[in-house]
């Protein structure tokens, strides 16, 4: 169900929103521009004004509760679908869980540029191309918002790293700015008019994004004629009267550190206008006003979760992001035949997707090796774990834990005060042990001290030493197993920050355990009144339990004539709040793929990744399958793909360089708090093309079960400079499986006398073709393809003269090409 995308509002509205803004006292405007609390903005009761209720984010709706939602796969998943209508199609499906959580506006989606392989962020972030995470920034918004429910398109701008997450400056020219940094945003504005946007942490040649006038006002409202709510990211507002003069509509979250009783001050004072809080709160009146508040939100009849419809959606698009990139001798499909090695701890347990504020608590994690063994019924499969690949303890298994009634996880009983006394108040099974706010059923504003206590049994897997560790916002935690205390208030309890913001308590703890038996197991965790934030409580429980067996592994692939290999970075590495340390696979695990690969004839790897790794073993190995972080249904897309189900149609929105060193922001990351863009234009694969170094795997690329043609580019000879060009090509399938390829279109400048990328991607169209059959594809070049920020005029310019239209299916697979002239228009 769709309805028309409720960006433009009726010509009332206007003076709908006039009406209500006379009706407002200063007080109340100024409370509008600040959070009542973490999620939402206040109500105003006297005038009919109902709270607007926000959350993350990009992969799935994050409950502030820590209820579930479907997890579709990570952002940069979603841009390696190369498939804008899938992109609308997800959008619309998160809005309706949203919808179901009563959630207004959906923090979501992040489209900063991929700027450097380290970034901790960059799996939840579409591409190093602004073209292409515009365009699925632009479709994934529009399927948002068609449902009812607003996006916050983030993180506006340059934010590309997490090392120096709340300071650093990203210091770059203009023409870098625009071309690169600013690019995917303004697409994705003027096509999609997201509700909202979110103001960056860092800095940007020197000002806080939050405050930055050339960004919030000049360029988003003067130039691109956004009419939306500017919202600061979580702390990111740093100043009162900055903010506030140069286009800071929102800080959040709430109570308003900087605005509320600070801003109230200074219109007391006459540092700042009434009139210039009107200009900010008609916009956030008007936000309410898109978002049916005031119309008995007419979305509500929308909500929609967990529904068939959304689990074979995620499945749909996780199929249709992964990408092969590697299959000699077609060794992928796997053959029924085959005698078949299953290796490695991501096909048991896989890392559905990265940490922080975009994480989702699943309905459901389907994983690999059940998958295969649920629909490939008949074919013969072992499993060996090999190695323990987590860089920190994961999230305890909950297949693990049986609650009392003997089902997976615990049971869970929440009390209303932190002495566990009186009746529970909320029963259930829970088997999501990671929890970034929980605590709704007991915690009240007014009464903020409560109490959850875990029971059931925990049976180990193997013997040896388990390390149970507590990560919890509250400062007191208990862990009883077999009756009697492995962590309590006598553990000494480590201080960590958790996202860079977030002070954690760490309460860490091991024991011996024997492999089959079930130990009581009874978790405690309790808030006092003081120190309790209602509705941000944070809590896990991770184990890490004895490591596999390494040379049972090797001797299952041994023993087999194909191994498929699962190795990925674990599931605490890519995370919000911190970079990458490296590029690589921990050692372990490139000892494992080499050992497979010498000891069994084929070896399969499928990479359970977010980011780009380096593959020191990738000439050992036959075929190599890149699943990302999938999402909750991916076990079934791996499964669909490896099997020949499907044939993979995914491409890299990001390219894989051979070694870390050979990526340009190498040079120059992570340049402590002062981080240099040295790299300027040269991001990406407009780098490695234009230098002229191989990568592992080019940005652009990813194979099919079938083989496709181009052929008939044409190419009008001359145009007008700033007219659209029409291009056109044929698409043919001569493979014997249908299968879908997606048709790339660069453009090499060769008339602009200012330093260019040898070519840029302009363009792009996926495509589903049957066997023999074949399409006339039309791609419309707009001016902007053929322009450079021009800093001297402060505009985009076209230069006339000569330049080349390629089209092919990677930025190094490019088959046809034809040169056009672009003459000086005609005044
Ligand atoms: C993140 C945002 C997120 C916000 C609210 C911040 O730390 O940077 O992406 O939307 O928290 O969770």
């Amino acid at each position: 169900m769709t309805v028309p995308p409720n960006s433009s509002l009726p010509d009332e509205s206007a003076e709908r929103v006039t009406a209500l803004l006379k009706a407002l006292t200063l007080k109340e405007k100024i409370s509008l521009m600040s959070g009542q609390d973490f999620w939402s903005l206040p109500p105003i009761p006297r005038l009919g004004i109902p709270s607007l209720v926000v959350s993350d984010g990009p992969t799935g709706l994050r409950s502030t509760n820590s209820e579930p939602a479907t997890v579709f796969p990570v952002g940069v998943a979603m841009a390696a679908s190369w498939n804008d209508d899938l992109a609308r199609e997800v959008g619309s499906a998160i809005a309706r869980e949203a919808i179901a959580y009563g959630v207004d506006v959906l923090l979501a989606p992040a489209i900063n540029i991929q700027r450097t392989p380290l970034g901790g962020r960059n799996f939840e972030t579409y591409s190093e191309d602004p073209h292409l995470a515009g365009d699925i920034a632009a479709a994934y918004i529009e399927g948002v918002q068609s449902q009812g429910v607003g996006t916050s398109l983030k993180h506006y701008a340059a934010n590309n790293q997490e090392h120096e997450r709340m300071r650093g400056s990203s210091n770059m020219s203009q023409r870098v700015l625009r071309e690169i940094y600013l690019a995917a945003f303004e697409k994705a504005i003027r096509r999609s008019n997201p509700w909202t946007i979110m103001s960056a942490y860092n800095r940007v040649n020197g000002t806080y994004a939050s405050e930055h006038r050339q960004l919030l006002t000049d360029i988003l409202r003067d130039e691109w004629g956004y009419d939306g709510v500017v919202v600061s990211d979580w702390g990111a507002a740093k100043s009162t009267i900055a903010s506030v003069r140069n286009g800071l509509d929102l800080e959040m979250p709430g109570p308003g550190r900087h605005y509320g009783q600070p801003l109230e001050h200074a219109v007391a004072t006459g540092e700042v206008d009434e009139t210039d809080i009107d200009v900010h709160v008609r916009r956030i009146l008007k936000l309410i006003l898109r978002a049916g508040l005031l119309d008995n939100n007419p979305k509500a009849s929308r909500a929609a979760l967990n529904t068939p419809e959304h689990r074979s959606l995620a499945r749909r698009a996780a199929t249709e992001s992964m990408v092969l990139l590697k299959n000699k001798d077609a060794c992928l499909p796997l053959k029924q035949s085959q005698r078949i090695a299953v290796i490695g701890a991501p096909a048991h347990r896989p890392t559905i997707q990265g940490g922080g504020s975009s994480q989702v608590s699943p309905f459901r994690i389907v994983n690999p090796l059940d998958a295969m063994h649920e629909t490939l019924t008949g074919w013969d499969f072992a499993y060996a774990q090999g190695i323990d690949h987590e860089a920190s303890a994961p999230v305890i298994d909950a297949r693990l834990l049986r609650d009392e009634h003997g089902e997976e996880g615990l049971t869970a009983r929440y009390y209303t005060d932190n002495t566990f006394s009186g009746d529970s108040i909320l029963v259930e099974r829970d088997w999501r042990f990671f929890k970034l706010g929980f605590g709704n059923a007991a915690q009240t504003v007014e009464a903020p001290d409560f109490a959850v206590e875990w029971t059931g049994t925990f049976t180990p897997e193997r013997d040896g030493t388990h390390e149970f560790v507590l990560s919890h916002t509250c400062p007191r935690v208990e862990l009883y197993l077999d009756g009697t205390p492995l962590i309590d208030a006598a553990t000494p309890a480590d201080t960590e920050m958790l996202f860079m913001f977030l002070q954690m308590n760490v309460s860490r703890a091991s024991r011996d355990l024997e492999a089959g038996r079930a130990y009581p197991i009874r978790i405690r965790y309790s808030q006092p009144v003081e120190g309790a934030i209602p509705g941000f409580n944070v809590f896990s429980v991770s184990l890490r339990p004895p490591a596999p067996s390494f040379e049972d592994a090797v001797a299952l692939a041994a023993d087999s004539d194909v191994a498929v290999i699962f190795a990925g970075s674990g599931s605490t590495s890519e995370t919000e709040g911190c970079d990458r340390q490296e590029m690589a696979l921990d050692a372990g695990q490139t000892r494992l793929i080499e050992s497979v690969a010498s000891a069994c004839p084929k070896t399969v790897v499928v990479l359970n990744i977010g980011a780009p790794v380096e593959m020191p073993w990738v000439d050992k190995v036959d075929a190599i399958l890149l699943s990302w972080l999938p999402g909750q249904e991916g076990g079934y897309a791996v499964t669909d793909l490896l099997s020949g189900k499907l044939s993979p149609s995914g491409k890299l929105p990001v390219t894989f360089p051979k070694a870390y060193r050979d990526n340009p922001t190498w040079l120059y990351y992570p340049g402590g708090s002062q981080a240099d863009y040295g790299e300027g234009l040269f991001v990406g694969y407009r780098y490695y093309d234009s230098a002229d170094i191989d990568p592992l795997f080019p940005f652009g690329h990813g194979l099919t079960y079938s083989h496709f043609e181009i052929d008939h580019l044409s190419v009008p000879d001359m145009a007008q400079a700033g007219d659209t060009v029409t291009v056109s090509l044929r698409l043919k399938n001569v493979g014997d499986c249908c299968g879908q390829e997606t048709v790339q279109v660069y453009v090499e400048d060769c008339a602009t006398q200012e330093t260019c990328p040898i070519q840029q991607l302009r363009a792009f169209r996926k495509v589903r073709l049957e066997p023999g059959e074949e399409r006339v594809l039309q791609f419309e070049l707009q001016a902007r393809a053929f322009s450079w920020f021009d800093t001297d005029k402060n505009d985009w310019s076209v230069t006339p003269g000569r330049y080349v239209v390629h089209a092919g299916f990677s930025s190094r697979d490019l088959h046809v090409n034809a040169p056009i002239e672009l003459i000086v228009k005609a005044p």
